[in-house]
């Protein structure tokens, strides 16, 4: 007579080892939002931008929030800055513009860089007044390649 063997008798399948954590576990870390970062939605300075927040020690600690003009557009982008703020309480936020800004350009406002510092020193105004926390602002210019260039210059003051 055929005795097959009982499932019951195998023995069980080893459990897999754990996967050790590449980092230490920190369940209860603080949230902790540093920068809320508004800037233009342009898909040539984006992935620059992104690189660059990061080298500034912000990986993993900023809001970005866009929106078509960044500086030009502050009155349209003001309300949702102060609703971000109550959120996760930044502790600064910081205004970029860039350098051939097509929502200048549909504007009739003129590329120039110095265009740009005078909406970023007004939006700057603007949203300390609304929000009340410090606020930093950017220029970006293109780099050689046709996009956002590797380094953002801060304009102070
Ligand atoms: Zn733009």
């Amino acid at each position: 007579m055929d005795v097959s063997p009982s499932p019951e008798s195998e023995p069980a399948a080893p459990e897999p080892a754990p996967i050790a954590a590449a980092e230490p576990a920190e369940p209860h870390a603080p949230h902790v939002v540093k920068v809320l970062v508004n800037a233009c939605v342009d898909f040539r300075f984006a992935d620059a931008l992104v690189d660059w927040l990061r080298a500034q020690g912000l990986h993993g600690a900023y809001d970005l929030r866009t929106h078509e003009g960044a500086a030009l557009a502050v009155d349209r982008w003001l309300e949702s800055d102060v609703v971000l703020n109550r959120l996760h309480d930044v502790e600064a936020i910081w205004i970029v513009d860039h350098a051939d800004c097509g929502a200048y350009r549909l504007a009739g406002e003129p590329n120039t860089r110095e265009n740009h510092v005078m909406h970023l020193k007004a939006a700057r105004a603007r949203v300390q007044a609304w929000v009340g926390k410090p606020v930093r602002i950017f220029y970006h210019p293109l780099g050689p390649d046709g996009r956002g260039a590797s380094t953002v210059e801060e304009i102070t003051p």
